[in-house]
């Protein structure tokens, strides 16, 4: 098992979809990425959160096996997201982005961090996944997540992130947005030109494509019934893949495949409960069980 590392939003998330509603309940891109790669591989975290931030949610993330030394703990308040989804739960309007301690967060690795072979920069400002990449001394993998609100307002920074990673993974919207490309496949290629090898284009519950110059996957969604709260579902796709690339230590094409049907079927759990909750009864046999059902939906015979 190699090691992982993920940087990423520790988080109060404020969240209503059609099913209810949370106020400050736990989120972050790297709680859920984090969470979601240890029923496969442990991570360590680096990040920030503020003195509001309850001690039962680090006791939560301990118990989940994370390495939380490079989670720093500073006065002010915690990273505030809030959000709605329509009653169509593809479409989500961002109500506000505290950034809070974020704003003034300096990240700085751990010794024993720098030399992790797998690395997410789960979503959070560009600047801060390249101040942790630049502590690094030669990971085998970094894969980078991001969203539409840092390619507009930091776009420049985001491009010099991209041309030092070996992934990329966006929503098919962030890929248009990211190429001025309408067509989605067009798109994907074009995003292999800004520096990755491997580009996975999300497509919410219609599932997500994985493209490289020499070969492509693609993989619906896991259908589910019980949709409550997609948030973080992005992120558990990740953290999921990475965290099952970290545990092979391997990224030839077919470890990268079923590393995307584990991030896939960790991400459909995801959305059976608000926050992170449904994570918290999840375990590596429910897992594998409902990816074994993924790859039953999806196989057939020519
Ligand atoms: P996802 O649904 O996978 O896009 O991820 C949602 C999570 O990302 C929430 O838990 C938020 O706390 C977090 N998030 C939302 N906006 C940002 C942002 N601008 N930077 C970092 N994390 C964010």
């Amino acid at each position: 098992m190699a090691e992982l590392l993920m940087v990423g939003s520790v988080a109060y998330d404020s969240v209503e979809t059609p099913h209810g509603k949370v106020t400050q309940a736990l989120g972050g891109a790297a709680s859920y990425a984090g969470v979601a790669a240890s029923f496969l591989a442990p991570a360590r975290i680096v990040g920030v959160v503020g003195e509001d931030f309850e001690q039962a949610h680090l006791d939560f993330f301990t118990s989940r096996g994370l390495d939380l030394a490079g989670l720093q703990r500073v006065p002010g308040q915690t990273f505030h997201w809030g959000g709605r989804y329509e009653q169509n739960m593809n479409v989500r309007t961002t109500l506000f982005t505290h950034l809070n301690v974020f704003e003034d967060f300096n990240p700085v690795l751990p010794e024993r961090y720098r030399s992790s072979d797998y690395v997410l920069l789960a979503n959070i400002h560009p600047a801060l996944q390249l101040q942790v990449l630049d502590q690094m001394t030669s990971p085998k993998f970094v894969a980078l997540d991001t969203m539409n609100l840092w390619i507009d307002i930091a776009r420049d920074t985001l491009g010099e992130v991209m041309r030092r990673v070996q992934m990329l993974l966006v929503n098919d919207e962030e890929a248009r947005q990211l190429t001025g490309l309408e067509d989605n496949l067009a798109a994907a290629e074009g995003l292999l030109e800004l520096g990755p090898e491997v580009v996975i284009v999300k497509k919410g519950e219609h599932g997500a494509m994985m493209l490289t110059r020499d070969w492509s996957f693609l993989l619906p969604g896991y259908p589910v019934t019980t949709v409550q709260d997609p948030t973080g579902c992005g992120d558990c796709f990740a953290g999921g893949l990475l965290g099952y690339l970290a545990a092979a230590d391997r990224t030839a094409e077919a470890t990268l495949r079923t590393a995307m049907a584990y991030g896939t079927t960790i991400a459909s759990f995801n959305v059976e409960a608000f926050s992170l909750d449904r994570l918290r009864t999840l375990d590596r046999a429910q897992i594998d069980q409902r990816c074994r059902a993924l790859r039953a939906l999806t196989a057939f015979e020519v």
